[in-house]
């Protein structure tokens, strides 16, 4: 048994209690978000058995699309350090900050926390093989979550996909196919792939169980901040299905009467592929009837209902960066959660920024040389954007700001060369090395 009351389509928003992973049959094309019974919740218990459970993200188990008692990975997930940085807070032109750091997962990335459902979730359903399209840490989380789990993984990849990747998923024994063509191909054939074998499909555009992975990042900042609720919460923005799990924890454990206040989402994406600034900024998305009909939902946090929600700081430096990025991460022209994230960027008032990649690697550096903590460059974009959005007067110094660390630099570390600098070479003895210091 579980609190899941229905499936509700975000475009067309009609319900059903079919549970399958498909599409929306009356639209024809919307992915489905899984709502819960949160009165049967019901908050306070819900409090009383948290201080019960183990640190991980299986302690939401009412808030989670899985029978209580399914099989999971035994390798410990979520419940993530957050800690202050206040060196890193000064730098972006705070007094102090806070950051999540996701690295931490078995496969270094957030992506874990939605594989750790779908892994949970197909055994549950007896389907012992799982597939993905993804030249990145979807692919490397399905892989370590499947190899845990007992469950084959296959993954389809772009013929073009940088060895490290490749040889990543092939050690966690992954069946690596490489199709002659690009990532939109290699998507669509994976799903075929699904469709014909009856594989169980990881893929957040389709399958609606991962998203609720994702939102378990957000129940834990609210766990972690209760005291001393934060005013903002950073996060990189590809498909959109981060930010919009993010959001969907935050929200609940708010609906819930545990997390006190809700915080504004800020969504950051590089100036080269920004689909979901710009739609955000298009008002295309506020103009909807969804808007209309749910204009209560977090209160305009200033209580003005007429002022616009929406908030898109543009970039100088944007104009001339091109259309692509190397926060290979969230390099995703065609979002296919886009929906969801401009939910959760207008429900929370929130605000979208695009960053360059030149700032993107100056906030990797700057993040690893004064927290310790080693991003890729999609999860410093969201450093950059917190920078560039205090710049324009959007956050303020002494707001309360979590940055969430997305995924390690141990996973892209061709890039994040390009942001570090050399080391030196010197001869057997230290005579170089004297002469560099003391010229200090
Ligand atoms: C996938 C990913 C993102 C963005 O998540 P979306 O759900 O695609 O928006 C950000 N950072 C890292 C490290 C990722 O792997």
């Amino acid at each position: 048994m579980d609190y899941v009351a229905d499936f509700r389509c975000v475009k067309c928003e009609v319900t059903t209690n079919d549970r399958s992973i498909k599409l929306c049959p009356v639209c024809g094309d919307g992915v489905y978000d899984i709502e819960f019974d949160l009165d049967a919740v019901t908050g306070k218990k819900m409090s009383q058995r948290l201080s019960t459970r183990a640190n991980t993200m299986w302690r939401y188990s009412e808030l989670l699309p899985v029978p209580f008692g399914a099989e999971k990975p035994s390798n410990p997930l979520g419940f993530t350090p957050m800690f202050e940085c206040q060196s890193l807070g000064i730098w972006c032109g705070l007094e102090s900050m806070y950051v999540k750091d996701e690295t931490r997962n078995p496969s270094a990335s957030f992506k874990d926390r939605a594989s750790a459902v779908a892994v949970t979730h197909a055994k549950s359903i007896g389907q012992s093989t799982l597939a993905c399209a993804s030249t990145g840490n979807a692919a490397g989380s399905l892989g370590s979550m499947c190899a845990n789990m007992g469950l084959n993984a296959v993954i389809f990849l772009p013929e073009n996909a940088p060895d490290p990747k490749v040889i990543k998923l092939l050690a966690y024994g992954a069946k690596v196919v490489k199709v002659r063509a690009g990532y939109t191909r290699a998507y669509e054939l994976c799903n075929e792939a699904c469709a014909q074998y009856g594989w169980y499909n990881r893929n957040c555009a389709i399958n609606p169980y991962l998203i609720e992975g994702k939102k378990t990042c957000g129940l834990e900042i609210a766990e972690q901040s209760l005291m001393n609720p934060f005013d903002w919460i950073v996060v990189s923005v590809g498909d959109g299905c981060t930010i919009a799990g993010i959001w969907k924890g935050l929200w609940q454990m708010h609906r819930l009467g545990i997390l006190p206040k809700l915080p504004k989402m800020l969504g950051v994406q590089a100036c080269g592929v920004s689909p979901i600034v710009k739609a955000f900024e298009g008002d295309v998305f506020n103009k909807s009837e969804w808007r209309k009909k749910n204009n209560t939902v977090s209160a305009f946090l200033d209580g003005s209902a007429e002022k616009p929600r929406k908030c898109v700081i543009t970039t100088p430096e944007c104009a001339d960066n091109g259309t692509s990025t190397l926060a290979d991460s969230i390099n995703v022209d065609s979002p296919r959660n886009s929906i969801k994230a401009l939910k959760a960027l207008d429900e929370s008032a929130g605000a979208a920024i695009s960053v360059s990649d030149n700032e993107i690697l100056k906030a990797l550096h700057q993040c690893a040389k004064l927290t310790g903590v080693f991003p890729e460059p999609a999860a410093a974009a969201s450093v950059a954007g917190l920078k560039r959005a205090k710049e324009a007067g959007v956050i303020s110094n002494n707001d309360r700001v979590l940055v969430v660390i997305t995924g390690s630099g141990l996973n892209d570390i061709q890039n994040a060369g390009k942001a570090v600098g050399k080391a030196i070479t010197i001869d057997v003895d230290l005579t170089e090395l004297n002469e560099l210091y003391c010229e200090r």
